[in-house]
């Protein structure tokens, strides 16, 4: 497997092209923003922990009948995946009110839901990632309804088996964001990352917030928190 061009640069990731048209790899940085780019900053070896952690989740997921683009992991930072093409909708189910839903609605952090929540945004930076509804989305030709339909399945799967399996670490999990993509058999398959950035977690005892919510709202302790995420999960 050999790394060739660089083919995009993202906030957190950079990808590279291979010598196999069906595969990219993805490397981790340590960069960080927030507040729709307006914050940024370094989150010491968060790299190296967002990619072995995503890594680990999505080979949980793929045993539990979700299918993932995750290939191989080759060293800390960087993971051979199958190259997709992105289905421009950032995927966002709730358990527990936080963040923009508590802004948006009103209310205090912390309700639990008697049922997962899920709302679409459009990822498009230009419009500040606007939130969107599934008729929206197929209106704007993003997907079909039946991928819709499948992405929405994955989405409460992915949800039923991190759930339980975050609460077996004493990590409750509040949120979180992934991304779909389509393979080049026309197979939607998730994509992108599952880590303390793209999740909520707290600490299922003392609520103490274990994610990057550390690095938007400026509480210190960001760095120990993602390596307190990773204890949990590897025990290192
Ligand atoms: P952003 O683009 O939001 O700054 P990142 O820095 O994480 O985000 O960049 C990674 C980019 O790679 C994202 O645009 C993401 O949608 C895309 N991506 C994730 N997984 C794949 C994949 N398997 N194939 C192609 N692109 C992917
Ligand atoms: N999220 C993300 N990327 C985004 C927006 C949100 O990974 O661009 C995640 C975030 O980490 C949280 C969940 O999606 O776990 C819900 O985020 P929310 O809508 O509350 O937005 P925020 O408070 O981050 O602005």
């Amino acid at each position: 497997m050999e790394k060739t061009t660089q083919l995009y640069e993202g906030k957190a990731k950079k990808v590279f092209a291979t010598d196999d048209p069906e595969l990219v790899i993805v490397s981790y940085k340590d960069d960080a923003t927030a507040l729709d780019g307006l914050k940024r900053g370094t989150i010491v070896g968060k790299g190296a922990i967002n990619n072995r952690m995503s890594n680990y989740l999505m080979q949980i997921l793929e045993k539990n009948g979700v299918p993932t683009h995750f290939v191989e992991e080759l060293n800390d930072r960087e993971t051979v995946v199958k190259k997709v093409s992105i289905v421009p909708l950032e995927v966002i189910i709730r358990n527990i009110s936080a963040g923009s839903f508590a802004k948006r609605y009103g209310v205090e952090e912390g309700i639990v839901f008697a049922e997962p929540t899920i709302e679409f945004s459009y990822k498009n930076d230009d419009l500040h990632d606007p939130l969107i509804n599934d008729y929206h989305a197929l209106a704007l030709g993003l997907a079909t309804k039946e991928e819709i339909e499948t992405i929405k399945r994955y989405a409460f799967k992915v949800n039923e088996v991190m759930k339980e399996y975050f609460k077996g670490l004493g990590v409750t999990l509040v949120d979180f964001k992934l991304e779909f993509g389509k393979t080049a058999d026309g197979k939607i398959v998730l994509a992108d990352e599952i880590s303390p950035d793209t999740c909520r977690f707290w600490d299922s005892k003392t609520n103490e917030k274990l994610d990057k919510d550390r690095f938007r709202r400026d509480m210190g302790g960001v760095e120990d928190a993602y390596k307190e995420m990773m204890r949990r999960v590897f025990g290192e």
